[in-house]
């Protein structure tokens, strides 16, 4: 296959929900397609379940399963699918939003009786600002659930979508009897006892076809008939340009767990989903066509193991071909390295490979060298954009609990800020450390690997702090800058990038900041050069 082939063939997506929408079960659905795995369950779920935040054990557990389902690939139709995992737990927020980075496309999964929940907004949201593709898929379908109608008003309004159904359900719940293909013109009769089964549905191109109402009943085939109608009046064409733009998204309707609309939804998303996609760089766009390797970290992944400290970093692959033991530029550290076993993700495990392509993702074992965000290159001076930070919404200082082990907790903090665990703030006035966390879970987490991992010991003590803002900076001799520096003195940190941030305690300062000191732009994320 030559290079041009490989790319053309891949397709790299997360798929997004709230927690139980059905995200597990979907994927090892469409793992059973690519043969992948042979029966249900395999997939692991990495949710974690209520009540277990001081569970210590559990985050162990977590950590573990979150690596080995990190990457999920597997072919399908000659098509190389690589699917990052999202974690759908809100503490987990952040490591979601910076795999969204290196995804191509997205399969935002809702469920029909709760319809739009928070952290589907949440996820929705950034993929909407980065312009990504999204096919959405209502799923459980086999429960009472929402009007379809009322839940893609629902989708439109809540998430800002434009949505064209691709399929159309018959029936919901106990009524359920199948779904009508839009995209294929097809129609699918839910047995329910298909779990694992991968079922073709019958062409059914009229909808007129007295035959219609022999097969699912007269009643509802003039429903289906009328529904159909209404679609082709409200709704906008499927348009690829548009999809693949981020501006018009189809939704196809199925049960997951039944394995019913998946194999629809599978066959649309290879279609229509994208190939590796450029990607910014500050000094350019990069083609995934072009010869010379590119590519960034957007993971770090402890080890389990305590006794190995070393960690891997997952790296997207953005062009050209990446080759085992071939020496590439760390464009932060301006070294060059080489790796000698890189590894690849096929199902649920993973391999060394001596070649992977625009659209993978690599795992490389790391001894601490990388941090999020990382460019790879051949040697050119490129680094990726795209990876910001969002203010945290907790925020702690942080004390060291044993004084003879100061070192390994800075050690320790460094490594796991690097990992992308939590954000660390330097105070401006007193050199104190601050953590900020999207989820209270994370301070725990940061509490137990310290121990374990680095042998430190740390405390916690609250900090009232609404919001980091990230302070533009400025001409040193403009005053209004002095003068908003010397107010604000007690309040002003560092991030780990050394930007000057903002810590507000409320909503009202930012606004009375705002409005006293015009020339002092403040960002509420980390990227805006
Ligand atoms: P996740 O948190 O989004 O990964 O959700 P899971 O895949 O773990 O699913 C949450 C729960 O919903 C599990 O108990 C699943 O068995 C169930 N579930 C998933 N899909 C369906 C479906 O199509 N119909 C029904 N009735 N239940 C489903």
């Amino acid at each position: 296959m030559t290079f041009l082939e490989e790319i053309a063939r891949r397709r790299t997506f997360g798929i997004i929900s709230h927690p139980d929408a059905g995200k597990t079960t979907l994927t090892e659905k469409l793992l059973l397609f690519g043969g992948a795995i042979q029966e249900a369950g395999a997939v692991k779920n990495n949710k974690i379940k209520k009540g277990a935040t001081s569970d210590f054990m559990e985050i162990e557990r977590q950590r573990g399963i979150s690596v080995a389902t990190s990457v999920l690939a597997f072919i399908y139709q000659d098509k190389k699918i690589n699917i990052l995992d999202t974690p759908g737990h809100k503490d987990f927020a952040e490591d979601t939003f910076r795999t969204l980075t290196a995804v191509d496309s997205v399969i935002v999964v809702i469920d029909v009786a709760k319809g739009v929940e928070p952290q589907t907004e949440k996820l929705v949201e950034v993929c909407r600002m980065r312009k990504i593709p999204m096919l959405v898929f209502i799923n459980k379908l086999d429960r009472e659930g929402k009007d379809a109608f009322d839940l893609l008003d629902e989708v439109e309004q809540k998430l800002g979508l434009t949505v064209t159904p691709m399929s159309f359900p018959i029936g919901m719940g106990y009524d359920f009897k199948g779904i009508y293909n839009i995209w294929e013109k097809k129609l699918n009769l839910f047995s329910g006892d298909n779990k694992t089964s991968i079922s073709e549905g019958v062409e059914f191109d009229d909808l007129s076809n007295p035959e219609l109402d022999t097969i699912v009943g007269k009643k509802a085939a003039d429903t289906l008939r009328e529904e159909i109608e209404l679609i082709s009046e409200v709704y906008p064409d499927f348009e690829r340009e548009e999809y693949l733009s981020g501006s018009l998204q189809p939704v196809f309707f199925g049960s997951a767990l039944n394995n019913f609309g998946v194999k629809e939804l599978l066959d649309a998303f290879i279609n229509i989903a994208p190939a590796p996609q450029p990607k910014k760089a500050e000094e350019r766009l990069v083609d995934s066509k072009e010869k010379k390797m590119t590519g960034f970290v957007f993971k770090i992944h402890a080890n389990m193991d305590p006794k190995h400290r070393d960690r891997l970093a997952f790296i997207k692959i953005v062009s050209g071909t990446f080759k085992r033991n071939s020496p590439y530029l760390h464009v932060r550290n301006g070294k060059k390295v080489k790796f000698s076993s890189p590894n690849a993700f096929f199902a649920e495990k993973k391999e060394i490979v001596d070649e992977s392509f625009p659209g993978d993702i690599v795992g490389i074992h790391d001894t601490g060298n990388f941090k999020i965000g990382d460019t790879l290159t051949e040697g050119e001076e490129l680094n990726f954009k795209g990876i910001p930070s969002f203010s945290p919404e907790h925020f702690r200082y942080v004390n060291n609990a044993d004084p003879m082990k100061s070192k390994q907790l800075y050690k320790g903090l460094d490594q796991l800020m690097d990992e992308g665990v939590a954000q660390l703030f330097t105070l401006d006035m007193n050199g104190r450390k601050v953590i900020g966390t999207v989820g209270a879970l994370q301070y725990e987490v940061i509490q137990y690997r310290l121990e374990h991992e680095y042998g430190a010991k740390c405390s916690y003590e609250n900090l009232s702090v609404h919001k980091a803002c990230w302070v533009e900076p400025e001409d040193i001799k403009n005053d209004e800058f002095k003068e908003f520096k010397r107010v604000k003195q007690r309040y002003l940190a560092k991030d780990k990038q050394g930007q000057l941030v903002f810590l507000a305690d409320s909503e009202f300062t930012i606004q009375m900041t705002q409005s006293k000191y015009p020339t002092v732009k403040l960002h509420f994320t980390s990227e805006f050069k």
